[in-house]
């Protein structure tokens, strides 16, 4: 898959964007990721890409053309349009269903806006859909850019060494993960729960989804009424009801 970034901040993108997993996952070809700047597509001698809102108001509005011409350009390469995102407070907010969706895409492009925005022309004119992180503002997409980068690629084949690595993890699984344990097997008087030391892999099974049921049940009560709902008690896969 490939997943391009325009930005006003590359570097910021690529220092994440090249550490861990997703870094490894890149320099073996299992997936691309490509950051732009967005300065490099603007026709202005001072490399501007922002102006004055009209109507007033506080802050700066990042211009249509450089924004375009970015979009033109990975069109251009890529050989074909790439599902175009845009990291905005006002989109639906991100889950990791849609990540999932996003990971069966060949191409996409995700656009990070600063300042007060975007111009809402070229947005009409070259978005698919708009993102939001959460109901709180950052100063610019890269960040928002970053979580979804990261959790889609997560999901791409070969990127994590196994796909239990996802499938059994919080919110996947339509459950909150257990609590996780590891060496020593006492620390500070507090010992590991006696289970996961037994060796007996359904009692550890067993003990874990009760766990899991426990956090789920407390933390979040929508998601402990859609699990049970559609599963068998003691159920310990994800089976649907008949
Ligand atoms: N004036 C905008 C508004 O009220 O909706 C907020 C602009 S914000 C300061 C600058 C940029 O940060 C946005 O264009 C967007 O790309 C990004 N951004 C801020 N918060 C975000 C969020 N919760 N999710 C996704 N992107 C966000």
């Amino acid at each position: 898959m490939n997943i391009e970034i325009a930005t006003l901040f590359p570097e910021m993108c690529e220092t994440v964007l090249g550490e861990s997993i997703v870094g490894r996952a890149r320099k073996a070809g299992k997936i691309n990721v490509h950051c732009r700047q967005i300065r490099e597509y603007t026709q202005d001698k001072h490399r501007r890409v922002d102006d004055t809102p009209y109507g007033g108001g506080m802050g700066m509005v990042m211009q249509c053309e450089p924004i375009y011409n970015c979009y033109r350009a990975v069109c251009d390469e890529m050989g074909c349009k790439p599902h175009t995102i845009y990291m905005s407070p006002k989109g639906k907010v991100f889950t990791q269903q849609r990540a999932v969706e996003l990971s069966q895409m060949d191409n996409i492009l995700i656009i990070c806006g600063h300042y007060e925005g975007v111009d809402q022309r070229v947005l009409d004119k070259i978005v698919d859909e708009e993102i939001s992180v959460g109901d709180y503002v950052l100063t610019g997409g890269e960040l928002p850019a970053l979580v979804v980068a990261d959790a889609v690629a997560r999901m791409c084949p070969g990127v994590l060494s196994d796909e239990v690595c996802f499938t059994d993890e919080s919110i996947y699984s339509g459950l909150l993960e257990y609590p996780q344990y590891t060496r020593p097997e006492v620390w500070e008087g507090e010992a590991v729960p006696e289970v996961l030391l037994s060796g007996h892999h359904k009692n550890i099974a067993a003990w874990r989804l009760e766990q899991s049921l426990a956090v789920t049940k407390e933390r979040r009560p929508d998601l402990y009424e859609k699990y049970t709902s559609e599963h068998e008690p003691g159920d310990q896969k994800v089976k649907r009801k008949k």
